[in-house]
């Protein structure tokens, strides 16, 4: 279990521009890295193209996978958007999670995006902390 995440103020950054051009739809993407340091952001295409949920084309996260483990990096992460709330993960994130790896959720409020980040196991959501690292 992963307790603390720290991402530069770039990786927010590409995050919440990547989300934001694709709202009101979700976007997803995988966070790579090592021990609790991200080092690489990778956005993948949301093969449901909905505003309600998101399903990772599988081609995109295979190559994504391959480069993450050819560079010896491990997947630390997952993000997607909550285009329209809420801030945690939903009973559909908890039910769907499929990795034990931190769910990154960025959410909107009013026009402000804002990052979490959950641990999901046994139907739980627990809270990591982001620490934003310049
Ligand atoms: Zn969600």
């Amino acid at each position: 279990m992963i307790l603390q995440l720290n991402l530069t103020k770039g990786h927010v950054q590409e995050i919440v521009d990547h989300v934001k051009s694709h709202a009101p739809l979700e976007a997803c993407g995988l966070l790579a890295g090592k021990n609790d340091r991200v080092e690489k952001v990778f956005f993948v295409r949301n093969q449901a193209q909905s505003p309600v949920r998101f399903v990772m084309d599988p081609q995109e996260q295979l190559k994504a996978f391959d480069w993450i483990e050819s560079n010896e990096l491990d997947l630390l992460g997952i993000f997607h958007s909550h285009p329209t709330g809420p801030e945690t993960a939903s009973p559909t994130d908890i039910s769907e999670a499929a990795y034990d790896v931190v769910h990154v959720i960025c959410s909107r409020t009013d026009s402000e995006w804002k990052l979490r980040g959950f641990w999901i196991a046994n139907g739980e959501a627990t809270e990591v902390s982001l620490q934003i690292v310049d």
